[in-house]
């Protein structure tokens, strides 16, 4: 007969208000005639590490019935079983996963903050061009994306804008929209992203005569393709741009309304900072509010905090795009925070999320290095920060390797990495059942999984190296 916990029936996922809770049957047989059959929920805490349980029903078969002191044996019970079911997870031992590119691929993540006309593929481009556009600064396609990086890593956002002249070049056919969206689906599915909030500005596709409802809808039916075939999730974001005219982002407020149906999440002002505030794009803004839809806007990138003031207070953002800027209002000493200015405690004890993009940072010369670079600032002190891509053709980058660029300046663990995730889709556009969906079906069991994975592999190694040395 086999003593001990027999059975167990778990992840029964409870709706609702307990919607982070988890239901466990457990069997646990004691001797032949004692047995205790319990049903245990366990509380998970969103951010922390510990897992709360509370005990729901339980029955005690056999000589067991007699004890004097049922309570305690029943939390004892219940602590064994949910011990077994939840080992606890030390930072000490996570500290010893190593966090390796391949790694950090199979993590499932999330990605808020990525143009769809900065990621092509520099394979499409020349494919695309040889049909719409035959002038490339080369053809070769190894050649192709070297120029458009090393173009881009000049320290300056208005020469890191020049490559997508290149690449909305090829984009003004409903054919080669529907290709871009669909690959870049493809691309999230190979970097591990389940989760992708992608944006672009129709503004600059009507060269070739099609109507911005028609780029839109050649845009979503790509994604929507991507998304079956490559199950990711998605949600477009339409752009207006700072340096036109107020008329055409109002247009773009417009459409993005328009199309909140069938795939659009949200509204972004983008382009180059310097001379051009939000504010002026006020209309654009108020048809959104007044709609009740969301706002992103570039801020705090090319210019100072008063750039994300605006944004908050004028235009009414729900998050920050790079947002590096506010630190210009935290003073600081070795990473620590000395004092803070009313807008930046604003965005911290409001939730606003940051939309970070490192390495686009350095590239476009908003920071000289990672060094400089205030993500740990606010990582370590509470701001709700998201790691993202920003341009991967131009940065030649991934979100993976925004990770690992992180892991390797600002010393993460892989629970770091499910934070900074975690944040990332509680602070996404799509519906809130949809973000807990993936919180808790997808991103959750996904990390521990990989977790407990990773610390097994460890466990094992250890123990072989062990029998080694006795063998000696
Ligand atoms: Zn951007």
């Amino acid at each position: 007969m086999k003593k001990g916990l027999t059975e167990t029936v778990t992840g029964k996922k409870l709706y609702g208000e307990k919607r982070k809770a988890t239901e466990n049957k457990c069997h646990f047989q004691l001797s032949r005639s004692a047995s205790i059959q319990a049903t245990v929920v366990t509380f998970e805490q969103l951010e922390g590490m510990y897992t709360f349980f509370a005990l729901r029903s339980i029955e005690i078969a056999g000589e067991f019935v007699s004890y004097r002191y049922p309570g305690i044996v029943t939390f004892i019970f219940t602590a064994y079983t949910v011990y077994l079911k939840s080992p606890m997870i030390t930072s000490d031992k996570l500290k010893k996963i190593k966090l390796t590119e391949e790694l950090i691929r199979k993590l499932p993540k999330v990605l808020l903050h990525d143009h769809l006309d900065g990621g092509l593929r520099p394979n499409t481009i020349i494919e695309l061009s040889q049909q719409h556009n035959p002038s490339l600064p080369e053809n070769d396609p190894e050649k192709l994306a070297r120029w458009f990086h090393e173009g881009a890593n000049r320290g300056n956002l208005t020469e890191y804008l020049k490559g997508f002249s290149y690449t909305i070049g090829v984009m003004q056919t409903e054919h080669a929209l529907h290709r871009v969206a669909y690959e870049m689906m493809e691309d999230m599915k190979k970097d591990g992203v389940v989760y992708v909030e992608t944006r672009f500005s129709p503004l600059y596709h009507t060269k070739s005569g099609l109507s911005y409802d028609q780029i839109v809808e050649s845009v979503l039916r790509g994604l929507k393709d991507g998304a079956r075939t490559f199950n990711v999730k998605f949600g477009l974001v339409i752009c207006a741009m700072r340096n036109l005219p107020p008329s055409s982002s109002l247009e773009m407020a417009k459409l993005a309304v328009r199309f909140r149906e069938q795939g659009v999440v949200g509204f972004d002002l983008a382009g180059d900072e310097l001379g051009y505030p939000p504010k002026d794009h006020f209309d654009a803004f108020h048809h959104i509010q007044r709609n009740n839809f969301y706002i992103t806007i570039h801020s705090g990138e090319a210019f100072g905090k008063e750039s994300i003031w605006q944004a908050l207070q004028f235009c009414g953002t729900h998050r920050i795009g790079h947002g590096m800027h506010l630190k210009d209002d935290i003073m600081t000493e070795n990473n620590e925070i000395i004092e803070m200015g009313y807008l930046s405690r604003y965005v911290r004890d409001r939730r606003i999320p940051l939309e970070v993009c490192l390495s686009s940072n350095v590239h476009t010369g908003a920071m000289p290095n990672l060094r400089y670079h205030p993500f740990p600032i606010f990582y370590k002190n509470g701001f709700r920060v998201t790691l993202n891509t920003d341009n991967r053709l131009m940065s030649n980058t991934t979100l993976t390797k925004e990770f690992l660029i992180a892991a390797r300046s600002y010393k993460l663990t892989v629970k770091d990495i499910e934070k900074l995730t975690l944040n990332a889709m509680k602070s996404a556009f799509t519906h809130f059942p949809e973000r807990l969906r993936i919180i808790y079906d997808v991103l959750k069991p996904g990390y521990a999984q990989i977790m407990k994975n990773e610390l097994d592999k460890l466990d094992n190694a250890h123990r072989q190296k062990h029998s080694e040395h006795q063998k000696i």
